[in-house]
């Protein structure tokens, strides 16, 4: 049974020292018991408080590294049901899927989409993960073939798919130092992958033909000393393959039943054959709650949504996207170039500095931190008003990029025009648009 923070706090060593990140050995306690901290972020810890400690400290979803380096991915370590009552954690890896039996122009175009399909969006580069690789054609050498080429290729994480634990062993050996996820264990091969992973270690996903096959399955691993799996319910079709994420994920939550505590994969074309329907099952996926989603190809049109969707749910609702605080410069401003402030929403900072690219009109744009609030919103809250944008404007060296001495405000910011020409009286207000899409309009007849 999981321990209190409190119990958690009589086994720290109480230096206070403030080396695991948070200032108290209290503060961590109560970080363990709620599975947002790690033990072994503390140095002090003895071997039996370790002991006694691990299932408190061990997150309710384990979580797994696949991968290392800059590209290492994560996935796991969730700790709610649902994204309000905190956040979600790490968000799903996004597979492609390559076979060993594909001819060289079809892989090659593959893995062009790989590296090509990536968006930039609101300052974070949205882009798939992993590439699956499957041993379609049985053949060993087939497969080390196109695991060399996709290694070689590309720093991404990668999934080895066989039936064939030879040929698995043999994968591995390719690529382990980039920690490639195993797939699968199963009822018949068990005691072969433990061999494997006990000589080489490698993430691995357990297969079973229903959930209660898993967690026997899970067990014995686990109870062989092997901890980084993944969970494939085997499910084939939609309707049990939702079921079974749901279940999964609440087992281990609110029941915490371990051997279910770990991060899934999903197959949506296993369950479809229509590339238009996996997609809206992979969204399903994305909401609920698949750790990886193997996808049967990309085309920009079904991973775009894919990936916005996932970081539109995977945003912590607590903390909204910003900006730093700062002055930037858009287009090539010289010192007769407009200076237009805003609010540090990330959205916003994007949208005004899109419309003023639109405009062509090059500009300086100052980016108050409102601790991401939108214009409109920080205003409300005193985040955006005249004592606030004064002082900025002020401790900025805004005034020696520009011989001119004026501001365009926000229209949604109008009210704190007298204030700022008081707090600022070498500054004249202007009040550009309250709608970001008529900036380009308003700069049209710019005048320094
Ligand atoms: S590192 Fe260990 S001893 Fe130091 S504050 Fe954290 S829990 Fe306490």
């Amino acid at each position: 049974m999981a321990l209190t923070g409190i119990a958690i706090f009589k086994l720290l060593p109480k230096k206070n020292c403030g080396e695991c990140g948070v200032p108290t050995c209290l503060a961590f306690a109560m970080n363990l018991a709620a599975g947002k901290a790690e033990l072994s972020a503390c140095p002090y810890v003895s071997e039996e408080a370790k002991a006694q400690l691990q299932e408190a400290s061990a997150p309710p979803i384990r979580i797994v590294t696949i991968g290392t380096g800059e590209r290492a991915f994560k996935v796991g370590g969730e700790t709610v049901m649902f994204r309000h009552e905190k956040r979600f954690e790490n968000p799903p890896g996004i597979a492609l899927l390559i076979k060993d039996n594909m001819d060289n122009t079809e892989v090659d175009a593959r893995l062009a989409r790989f590296k090509q399909l990536q968006y930039e969006r609101v300052g974070l580069t949205l882009r798939p993960e992993l590439i699956a690789i499957k041993n379609e054609s049985g053949d060993n050498g087939k497969f080390v073939e196109i695991i060399n080429k996709i290694k070689s290729s590309s720093d991404c994480g990668i999934i080895l798919m066989s039936d064939n634990t030879d040929n698995l062993a043999a994968g591995l050996q390719v690529c382990a130092e980039r920690k490639p996820l195993l797939y699968a264990a199963t009822n018949d091969n068990l005691q072969k992958i433990i061999d494997l992973v006990k000589k080489t270690p490698a993430p691995v996903v357990v297969k079973g033909s229903n959930l209660d096959e898993v967690a026997d399955l899970t067990t014995k691993l686990t109870a062989a000393g092997i901890n980084d799996l993944i969970i494939d319910s085997g499910a084939k079709e939609i309707k049990r393959a939702f079921e079974d994420q749901i279940i999964i994920r609440s087992a281990a939550l609110n029941k915490k039943f371990r051997p279910l505590g770990f991060p899934t994969i999903v197959f949506p074309f296993d369950m479809t054959a229509d590339p238009m329907k996996e997609a809206i099952y992979a969204s399903i996926f994305v909401a609920k709650y698949g750790g990886i989603i193997v996808l049967s190809d990309f085309q920009g049109e079904s991973l775009f949504p894919l990936l916005v969707e996932r970081l539109n749910i995977y945003t912590d609702p607590q903390r909204p996207l910003a900006t730093t605080e700062g002055i930037y410069e858009i287009g090539k401003p010289d010192d007769k170039s407009p200076v237009l402030i805003t609010s540090n929403f990330s959205l916003t900072y994007f949208l005004v500095s899109g419309y003023i690219e639109t405009s062509k009109v090059s500009a300086y744009l100052m980016v108050k931190d409102t601790e991401g609030l939108s214009v409109m919103t920080a205003w409300a809250a005193g985040k955006f008003v005249a004592d606030v944008i004064a002082p900025f404007v002020k401790k900025s060296n805004v005034w020696e990029k520009v011989t001119h001495r004026k501001l365009i405000i926000p229209g949604y910011a109008a009210a704190e025009s007298g204030g700022l020409e008081e707090e600022l009286p070498d500054w004249q207000i202007l009040i550009g648009p309250r709608d970001g899409a008529h900036i380009p309009a308003f700069l049209k007849n710019w005048k320094a």
